[in-house]
């Protein structure tokens, strides 16, 4: 399709961003090639930036559908911000209002136009003609999974989106979701009538988010602990219930905190004015049921905490989803207790239908499975989406905390040999009984003469089930689908019983006191100068009336405190500030840090964040190969080095190695790899202590610098700098 400016050099002078995140990039081309595609990202993932930056590329407008209102404007807000000419169109603008929105449309005066789906195919269509009668370049359709019966939040007014291809054969539309499993997905392409459409699919892991589950008993006191710590943050804290929300509220405002309840039952004008002081951080923490976060973009939430368990593990994804959306690191914390379950189990009775209660028990079993699971969290969620994972994170209270595994292997013959002496016919309970010797009538004579009878007296019921529970989940055994489920072996178990092979599991011990999880900061920065930096853009956002995050996410706050620009110039390289930003708010906050530096006699650490080397290796003689475009391909999706080596069985050096050759071409920044400060240092060793030998290399470097890293850095350094 025509164009009229390059996607990098809007993301680059308008969002003030320098390179694409995941794969944005392909997106974008997709879009620009006028071809349909579908987009899963996980929240926070930048799905904007996929229809906006082509909005800007393209001659005529583009027209965005969003489920709700409220999105809707604060979208539009920080379009307007980035001095992009947005609008939307709603049905409590007056006709003048809509009168002057239709002279601009047809004036072409309009990059981007939210309206809601009934506005959009309602009404006789009126506004679908209209539209025909200009010129749309692309229809972006967001929060795409509502039009599915399928997916967890149907909107029946979704439906009427069918008609928009029919209508525009010829206008590429995207539509972009957090969340769809493969039906959904399916279902999507179907109901949209996409044409030939391309599907973009992200990890969904949200490395910034760092889970933790802690025991309810008692919880109040530890939650007070928690939110002592973070007085400056804003959060949101979940209930079950209306009455929950509004006693835990009045108890933290008791208790001097800045917090407020939110439900659907407050009168609607209460709802909007405390999301709205939410949004502008008048109120730090909303204690809510789950009616309050959908349509909610503020970046800066840095915690999301449940004090009851969700029904599911989507919900709890998506709720703690709303963690972190900049990027710095947050918290999910939820605390857990036996009772909650036994309350939802009695809500998950669908009267009538028992089906849909067995889907609603099994869902909620497995949220409880998340909850009680003594290995890594983020493994278990990813895997539950589908996703391959590492067996350890690092960045969840499990993989943090001490995990005890131990060697297992003669209890794991036990209980696999009863398995296979009952012929793979009974279930968990009945095993353990046979082991333990139970006298019980229930239990067939043909049982009591087997060897395995009685061979397990040493262990309770309790460490038994124990043992059978880690044994499923280690995948020496799997458990039948049918009405009673059984156990039966799998390939590894046979190792096991037949090549003496060894078993290594967690003990039924209680499980230990995991450690406060320790927060990794990305950078070195100024502290005070980004507290003072909030302040002043809290400052600004109160005389403008709008919420803070939109003039600067708190990632770009952290880019002044961390760099320490000094020259007007120097803020187009800081993220987040495009040409219009650095216009309207550059001078204030340059100001700040310009007297922070010299109160404090800093330097400026520009010269940590110069722009990306361009300059083409001409040693780098290496060809692509299929492997290392199927590394690259992953890496693009999302997954880490570590879950890329796993999944394909190669070493992590290995992986390095093939992202090496994409640094080198500039396809991949170093910079994703290797924080600035760590590449010169690793540059000034190679240049001191040589090239040759890594170790020698990684003895004279801090400890915290990997091999991965200088093998990284030292692939990527040009012809000059060798
Ligand atoms: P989503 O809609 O997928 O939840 P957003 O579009 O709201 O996510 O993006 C989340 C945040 O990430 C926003 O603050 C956005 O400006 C930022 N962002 C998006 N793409 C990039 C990028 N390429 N570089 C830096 N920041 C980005
Ligand atoms: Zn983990």
């Amino acid at each position: 399709m025509q164009t009229i400016a390059s996607p990098a050099h809007i993301l680059q002078t308008i969002f003030g961003y320098d390179s694409f995140r995941h794969n944005q990039k392909e997106i974008i081309d997709q879009i620009l090639d006028g071809k349909d595609s579908l987009v899963l990202m996980p929240t926070g993932g930048g799905k904007s930036l996929c229809y906006q930056v082509p909005a800007l590329c393209l001659p005529g407008v583009t027209v965005v559908v969003s489920p709700l209102i409220a999105l809707m404007k604060d979208q539009v807000d920080a379009l307007l911000l980035s001095g992009v000419k947005a609008a939307f169109l709603n049905s409590t603008q007056s006709n003048a209002e809509q009168a002057i929105l239709s002279e601009q449309l047809k004036n072409n005066e309009l990059k981007l136009i939210y309206v809601a789906p009934e506005r959009l195919v309602g009404q006789d269509k009126q506004f679908l003609h209209f539209l025909q009668s200009i010129s749309v370049s692309l229809f972006a359709i967001d929060e795409a999974h509502c039009i599915s019966q399928w997916g967890h939040d149907f909107r029946p007014e979704y439906r009427v989106l069918g008609e928009l291809k029919d209508a525009f054969p010829d206008t590429p539309i995207v539509a972009l979701t957090a969340t769809a499993d493969a039906v959904t997905k399916k279902d999507i392409l179907l109901q949209l009538h996409l044409n030939n459409p391309q599907v973009f699919e992200n990890s969904f892991n949200r490395p910034n988010i760092f889970y933790t589950v802690k025991p309810k008993r008692g919880y109040y006191n530890e939650l007070i602990g928690y939110l002592d710590e973070h007085k400056n943050d804003s959060g949101i804290i979940y209930c079950l219930s209306r009455a929950a929300t509004e006693k835990l509220a009045a108890d933290l405002v008791e208790d001097g905190f800045q917090a407020a309840a939110y439900h659907a039952g407050l009168e609607k004008n209460l709802r909007d004015e405390r999301q709205d002081q939410f949004l502008k951080d008048e109120i730090k923490i909303m204690v809510a049921t789950i009616a309050f976060g959908m349509g909610i973009n503020k970046s800066n939430v840095r915690y999301v905490i449940h004090v009851d368990l969700p029904k599911n593990i989507e919900g709890y994804y998506q709720e703690t989803g709303r963690a972190g959306r900049d990027g710095l690191n947050s918290d999910a914390l939820l605390f857990y207790g036996g009772g909650d379950v036994i309350k939802l189990k009695t809500f998950a009775q669908v009267e009538g239908n028992e089906e849909q209660t067995k889907i609603l028990l099994k869902k909620l079993d497995l949220m409880v499975q998340f909850c009680e699971t003594k290995r890594c969290r983020r493994k278990y969620l990813l895997n539950y989406f589908g996703e391959p994972a590492v067996d350890n994170c690092g960045s969840c209270d499990i993989c943090m905390g001490h995990r005890s595994l131990k060697e297992a292997t003669l209890i794991s013959q036990k209980f696999l040999s009863a398995v296979v002496r009952m012929n793979e016919k009974f279930g968990a309970n009945y095993i353990i009984d046979v082991l333990r010797g139970s006298n019980s009538e229930k239990i067939r004579d043909e049982h009591k003469q087997l060897t395995v009878y009685g061979i397990g007296k040493e262990l309770s019921k309790d460490e038994w089930h124990h043992y059978a529970k880690e044994l499923l989940y280690e995948e020496y055994l799997q458990q039948s689908n049918s009405e009673y489920p059984v156990l039966q072996l799998t390939e590894k178990a046979k190792a096991v019983l037949f090549k003496a092979e060894k078993v290594f599991l967690n003990s039924p011990e209680k499980q230990v006191i995991v450690k406060e999880p320790i927060i990794f900061q990305k950078h070195a920065y100024e502290k005070e100068l980004f507290e003072s930096l909030k302040k002043l853009r809290n400052k600004i956002a109160q005389e403008e009336n709008i919420p803070a995050y939109i003039i600067l996410s708190d990632s770009s706050l952290l880019d002044l405190a961390t760099y320490l620009p000094i020259k007007h110039s120097d803020l187009a390289n800081i993220s987040g500030f495009g040409t219009y930003k650095v216009e309207r708010y550059g001078a204030a906050f340059l100001e700040m840090v310009q007297d922070f530096c010299i109160e404090h006699q800093l330097a400026t650490r520009m010269d940590l964040k110069h722009p990306q080397r361009k300059k083409p290796n001409r040693v780098a003689k290496e060809r692509e190969t299929e492997t290392k475009k199927l590394s690259y391909d992953q890496y693009k999706k999302g997954y880490s080095i570590d879950a890329i080596a796993e999944e394909r069985g190669l070493s992590t050096t290995t992986i390095e190695n093939h992202l090496s050759y994409y640094i080198v071409k500039g396809m991949l920044s170093l910079d994703e790899f290797v924080k600035q400060a760590n590449q010169e240092l690793i540059k000034k060793a190679a240049e001191k202590f040589g090239r040759l030998s890594l170790r020698n290399l990684k003895d004279n470097l801090p400890d915290s610098i990997s091999y991965g890293a200088i093998r990284m850095v030292l692939n990527s350094m040009t012809e000059e700098e060798k």
